[in-house]
């Protein structure tokens, strides 16, 4: 069965922020020649570990290499969360090469978008949302200590918001050799955005903002040059990070 035709647009760019020495974010985007697949890739290598950098960096390369490699037709989750599972492989390789990298770590938010189908992968707090129809939806969930508490209970939404575990990460790509990443599949709607991003851009601009900022008619360029501007304009205090993809209403079948 094939799916339906589509066609992407979309933008990637990263911002040291204006309170960090260096940038620890990665981001990568690969749209195919026709433009009927797209996929985007956020890393924010985790601090305090040496060598974060390097792991955000490897993960988006892992993912950027499988794309060219080619994009799947279908079962675009699975494609994806092997892809995923690859890149924390390569990642486990270079922590032992290297005793200067042994405990890097990074989040990873991926997205593959093919026809109507949007596969989403991820591990950490990176964040996968959707606009569509003027609304933002958050796509994917924290893997944090402060949002397991709260789905336990042991914390309300206000709790969550303030507490001192968001930073703490439950899962991460180079923690472990087989990480359980959850990869969902979505089914996209012509004039659907989608937007991946560090927390540096979550963190600091409420999803509000966001949703303003996205709303607005303009292109995925002009799109992530805001996100990134307001988040500096609030204080930049991390590294700022933003791939989006738009389902184009032009030229489908
Ligand atoms: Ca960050």
């Amino acid at each position: 069965m094939s799916i339906a035709r589509a066609i992407f647009q979309g933008c990637a760019l990263t911002d040291k922020g204006l309170s960090r020495a260096r940038n620890e974010d990665s981001v990568g985007l690969h749209i195919t020649p026709g433009a009927d697949a797209a996929l985007a890739v956020v890393a924010d290598g985790v601090g305090g570990n040496p060598g974060g950098d390097i792991a955000s960096k490897l993960a988006v390369e892992h993912l950027l290499a499988a794309a060219g490699a080619g994009l799947p037709q279908r079962r675009l989750d699975n494609w994806l969360r092997q892809a995923v599972l690859a890149a924390n492989h390569g990642v486990r390789r270079q922590q032992g090469r290297n005793d200067a990298h042994a405990g890097m770590a990074t989040t990873i938010i991926a997205m593959l978008a093919r026809g109507n189908r949007i596969a989403v992968a991820h591990l950490g707090d990176s964040r996968a949302y959707r606009l569509r129809g003027g609304r933002l939806t958050a796509l994917t969930v924290d893997h944090t200590v402060a949002q397991a508490m709260f789905e336990e209970g042991t914390y309300s939404r206000e709790d969550l918001a303030r507490s001192p575990y968001q930073h703490v990460l439950t899962r991460g790509l180079g923690l472990m050799d087989t990480p359980d990443c959850p990869s969902l599949l979505h089914v996209s709607e012509v004039g659907d955005q989608y937007l991946l991003c560090s927390d540096g851009l979550n963190k600091v601009l409420p999803e509000r903002d966001i949703q303003r900022i996205l709303t607005r008619q303009c292109s995925p360029q002009e799109h992530a040059r805001a996100l990134v501007t307001e988040a500096n304009a609030a204080g930049g205090p991390d590294n700022i990070t933003v791939a989006l993809l738009q389902r184009t209403p032009k030229a489908e079948d």
